[in-house]
């Protein structure tokens, strides 16, 4: 990964951007793609689309989400203590005492959810916590403090931002998705570079995924794309706790997680396994047996049907305040696609037969 790369991923994931709320995080990702792609558009839902034109007619979607989970403030009260909900799947259990950030219209606002010290539990208060229980303290002096700053409706995340460790591994709140959105836009980069490109490429920041996977699927239905990939994270496997005999092998630094099941593209997946194969880039498979969980499933069903699949980032420890990747599988999922999608042409069939 060069300078310009790393630094572009570290500001990806160190701006807040839950599911409605990623203006930010599409404005950078607008930026950077800006300098190599001509055509880039928004839409309504807060989708963003970079076109890179090939000289025959096949064309492909590829799609990173830019959402992240997170939380949105409901209620103020009279002490100017904020309650909230959960945008997409947050997990109550490990918020307590946790740092959040406030997304407010004049910038981020720390704030902590509070937690009653070990001292004073009484036997009631050690059941888990359900997520209208919790609080969250900006050191407000009161409500109309409180509501000075902040806003029924404005967006909060927790956890913390982009620090990288030893021996490639790196930690952020927020590698699901991020890290989807770098891929693709260095997967155009690196295309962009590259003079008589077949295919069309339609890279696409998307929105909205973790509420429900709806970003993708109005542009796919724009766009109707023969082919549409979904890069994402998955389940590593590769940690105490989680057997593989249920759950399969996927372990961080061993390169992108190619898809085989029921609604992903066969050709697809044999086609890329045979590139990784023939360019020496190192890959792992999962199995889906139905729906993805990603941007896929949506894609799959438009404009009479798309093929589709995932090609996804190992990631530790997902939808918790610090997830955990092998910097090396971006390189490698970023090498995988660009070699696959210059094998792609109009004689390139996705029917089976
Ligand atoms: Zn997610």
């Amino acid at each position: 990964m060069d300078t310009a790369a790393k630094s572009f991923l570290q500001r990806l994931l160190d701006t807040p951007g839950p599911s409605g709320y990623e203006q930010n995080v599409q404005k950078l990702w607008r930026e950077y793609v800006g300098a190599f792609c001509q055509d880039i558009r928004a839409d309504v839902h807060n989708n963003v689309v970079a076109t890179l034109r090939g000289v025959e007619n096949f064309s492909l979607m590829l799609a990173g989400h830019a959402d992240e989970i997170g939380m949105v403030i409901l209620n103020v009260d009279d002490n100017g203590y904020l309650y909230f909900n959960k945008i997409g799947g947050v997990d109550p259990t490990i918020l307590p005492s946790q740092r959040v950030r406030v997304l407010t219209k004049n910038g981020r606002m720390r704030g902590v959810i509070g937690k009653k010290p070990n001292h004073l539990l009484d036997e009631e208060d050690r059941k888990l916590p359900k997520i209208h229980e919790l609080w969250i303290d900006i050191g407000a002096k009161d409500k109309a403090d409180a509501l000075s700053k902040v806003r029924i409706g404005d967006p909060v995340v927790f956890g913390e931002d982009f620090e990288e460790m030893q021996n490639g591994f790196a930690v952020a709140r927020d590698f699901d998705n991020r890290v989807g959105c770098f891929v693709v836009a260095e997967t155009l980069r690196a295309l962009s570079q590259i003079k008589g490109l077949k295919a069309t490429v339609f890279g696409v920041s998307s929105a909205q995924e973790e509420t429900g996977v709806w970003g993708a699927g109005p542009i796919a239905y724009a766009l109707k794309p023969a082919l549409g990939i979904a890069i994402d994270v998955t389940h590593a496997t590769d940690y105490p706790a989680l057997s593989k005999n249920r759950f399969g092998n996927v372990e961080l630094g061993k390169g992108p997680v190619l898809t085989r099941g029921v609604k992903t593209s066969e050709l697809v997946y044999e086609m890329l396994e045979q590139t990784a194969q023939q360019n020496g880039i190192p890959y792992q498979v999962e199995v889906e047996t139905g729906r993805t969980g990603t941007d896929a499933d949506v894609m799959a069903d438009r404009g009479g049907g798309i093929a589709v699949t995932v090609v996804s980032i190992p990631n530790r420890y997902m939808h918790t305040s610090t997830e955990m990747i092998h910097l090396g599988d971006l390189d490698n999922c970023v090498k995988l696609l660009v070699a696959y999608i210059q094998r792609l042409e109009d004689k390139t069939d996705l029917i089976p037969r």
